[in-house]
Parts: structure tokens; sequence; C-alpha cells
């Protein structure tokens, strides 16, 4: 037999089996709804993003489809040659507009979107101060740049404030960034601090608004809103169109020559296909149904707060959570893959977040409700959570 020269891959997935930490994607058959079907079985499903359930709205469903017949399965180029459609420019439009901003910019993902920014307005003689429990995309943009990289503790202005100090020098170009809503504790960054400090050292304020776009402020414009800052007072606004927009890409806002920098040094934006139309057809509906349903993000809010209040009840530790991530922790990661596994065979779809997602000890399923789940829904899940929880002798 050839030789193997990838054969120490699986021995390191061996490894991953053994330490429980292997990862085993649960296969959904048929839409992203807040009853769902996963391998198999039907569930209420706290897993999604899908915060707005515009994944499977039919208005959704029809632009893209619309789009599709009209415009073509594909774009067929990157946008910098001929993949610039008139769609792409009109979600711009909207999205800028949405957002305050002077221009707004579509990236492939939310992940490119930071990653392609980070890594075009740093370069290696610059420094990047950045929440350590920031998004893995930042963190890879900001390896891409080869700009000296400062880790702050979580939510902690002031440190990020002395990192400015130690770290300026003449012709140095500073970029303080933050997640607006972290992924995995569901707490919202001080952005008011933040910014105040960003100003003070003149550096450049970013904001990850991947998990707040659609979710937090005046109908879900996001945490700039959530604050009531002014959107000039963060230079580079990032969202996904992934997650409550419901469809798949992500986009930057801000000033006119922060965009066209992107189009000329945007990795992703230069050498990657662009957007579909039926993608890019779809997400201009969910702005239309964003704009004209803002009750959608306050039922969002009434469900958040009953199920979070239900598990606190019932005497779960649901950390720091402020927002509809609201995540269950366990302690040790077999506990938390125990919790989640226990869950699923009642009925409830919530994934486990192990060690090095969260630090050690902090394991934890997390859970995400929808604008779209029923009290009675919700109701249900907490009586899953109760059944586990006292068995598992975490309540
Ligand atoms: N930022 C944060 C904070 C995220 O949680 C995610 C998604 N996991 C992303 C960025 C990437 O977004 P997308 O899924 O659109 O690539």
């Amino acid at each position: 037999m050839a030789n193997d020269p990838l054969a120490y891959l699986q021995e390191q997935l061996d490894e991953l089996e053994a330490a429980g930490s292997a990862i085993h994607p649960r296969t959904l058959e048929g839409e992203q709804l807040p009853r769902a079907r996963f391998d198999g079985r039907d569930v209420i499903n706290l897993a999604s993003n899908n915060y707005l359930g515009l994944a499977a709205d039919p208005r959704l469903k029809r632009a893209a489809s619309e789009a599709a017949a009209s415009l073509g399965a594909g774009s067929g180029a990157v946008r910098t040659i001929a993949g610039t459609m008139s769609a792409h420019r009109e979600l711009e439009r909207r999205f800028a507009a949405f957002k305050g901003a002077e221009d707004a910019l579509m990236f492939q993902s939310g992940f490119t979107s930071n990653a392609g920014t980070v890594a075009a307005i740093l370069s290696k003689e610059d420094v990047i101060v950045s929440d350590e429990l920031n998004h893995a995309s930042i963190i890879d943009g900001a390896r891409l740049s080869r700009a000296e990289i400062k880790v702050f503790p979580h939510k902690d202005a002031e440190a990020a404030g002395r990192l400015l100090e130690e770290t300026a020098r003449p012709g140095r170009h500073q970029l303080l960034i933050t997640d607006g809503v972290f992924s995995m504790d569901g707490d919202i960054a001080p952005l008011p601090d933040l910014v105040e400090v960003a100003q003070r050292h003149g550096a450049i304020m970013m904001i990850d608004d991947a998990h707040a776009s659609g979710v937090l402020g005046t109908n879900g414009k996001g945490t700039v809103s959530h604050f009531g800052l002014d959107p000039l007072q963060v230079d580079v606004q990032v969202g996904t169109l992934s997650k409550a927009i419901g469809v798949l890409g992500g986009f930057i806002a801000g000033r006119k020559h922060l965009i066209q920098w992107l189009v000329n040094r945007g990795r992703p934006f230069l050498f990657s296909t662009s957007a579909t139309p039926a993608d890019t057809a779809a997400c201009i509906a969910a702005l239309d149904v964003l704009e004209s349903e803002p009750d959608r993000v306050e039922r969002l809010w009434e469900r958040t707060r009953f199920f979070k209040q239900g598990l606190q009840e019932l005497g779960f530790d649901t950390g720091a959570s402020e927002t509809p991530i609201t995540p269950v922790i366990a302690g040790e990661d077999r506990a938390a893959q125990d919790l989640s596994r226990l869950l699923f065979d009642e009925g409830v779809f919530t994934p486990p977040i192990v060690f090095p997602t969260v630090a050690r000890g902090k394991a934890r399923v997390r859970t995400i409700v929808t604008s779209e789940h029923t009290e009675e829904d919700l109701g249900q899940a907490l009586d899953a959570f109760e059944r586990v929880g006292r068995k598992l002798e975490l309540i």
C-alpha cells in the first residue's frame, strides 16, 4: 500500500476522540426552524443564529428564487473583474443607510469581512489592541496583517487604554477592536468607554457586530445604536448577513475612503467570487423585513427575557449573558457534553462548547432563542433543562 504522509492526522483524530473533544456536526433535515429535525429527531432548536427567523421566511425565499430565475445562479467573477452586480450595489447602499455610514461593502462572510479588513488596513509597523474574547476571524486578520497584537482582559477599557499608551510610536497606526456581542457568553462590549479610549489615543475603533446586527439597537441597527452613539464615532463596523439577516455573507460600513481602500486592498474582495444573486436579493428582502417589522426584534427580546429568567430561576449558571445568547455553564468538558446529549434525548438541541473555545472549567451548552420560538417551545425546553439539570446535579 502507498505510504500515507497524512497518517498523523488520523492519530490526532484518535486523540481528539479519546478526549471526547472530536466534532461530529448534527445534520439538519429540512428548514432552520424553531422546531426542526436533526439527525432524524424532531427537537426544539436552540442552536441556530437565526435570531429573527428569517432563514426560512417566505419573503426571503421568494426574493432568492426570483433573483436566481432572472439573474442566474452565480455571479461568475470576483467583484473587481466582472462580478459586481447592481444587486450588490443596492444592498451596499441599503446597509450604509441602515448603519448611518457613508458607504458599505459586502464580503462573502462575516469571517472574511473581519479578516480581510484588519489585514488590509494595518501593516507590520502597526498595532492591534484586541479583547481577549474576540472572534477567531479578528485574530486571523491580525496575524495576516503582521501588526503587533496586544490582548486586553475581557471588556477592560482601561487596560486597552494602557496598551494604546504603551505601544504608541510616531507614524504607527493603532486599532482598538472588539466584538459587539461576545459569541460564547452573550455579553455586550462597553463600547462608549472603548470609543472614548480610542479617541483619546487617536486609534481606529472597529467593532464586529456579527451577533448584534438585527439584535441590538433600534430595528436591530447594532451596538452603536444600542448605546446611542454617533455612527461616525466608530470607524469600522462589521456585520454578518449569516445570522439575524438569515442568509450568508458579511459587510463593512464606514467612511468612503475606508470602503474604497477595501475595494483596492481587501483580499477576499479582490480574489474570491462575489455573492450569488439569490443570496444578495434575500438579504435585501431581509432588510425590508427589519425596517417594516420592528416588533420582530422586540419579540426576540421578550422571548429572551422569558427563557433566561426561567433558566436562572431553576438555578442554572448563565454567566454574564445580556442578550439572546445564553450559555448554561456545566464546568468540565464532559459535563457540558453530557448536558447537551441528555437534552437532545429529551428533544432540545443546544450544542456543547468546550475547551479551547472557552476556558477550562467553563464548558457549557449555548442556547440561542429566536423571535419565532413560542412560549410553549421555551416552556418545554425549560422543563427538559430542569429534568436533565437535576439528573446531572447542576441544580
Ligand atoms: N464574528 C463573530 C463574533 C462570529 O460569531 C462569527 C460567526 N461565528 C463571525 C464573525 C463570522 O461570521 P460568518 O458566519 O458570517 O462568517
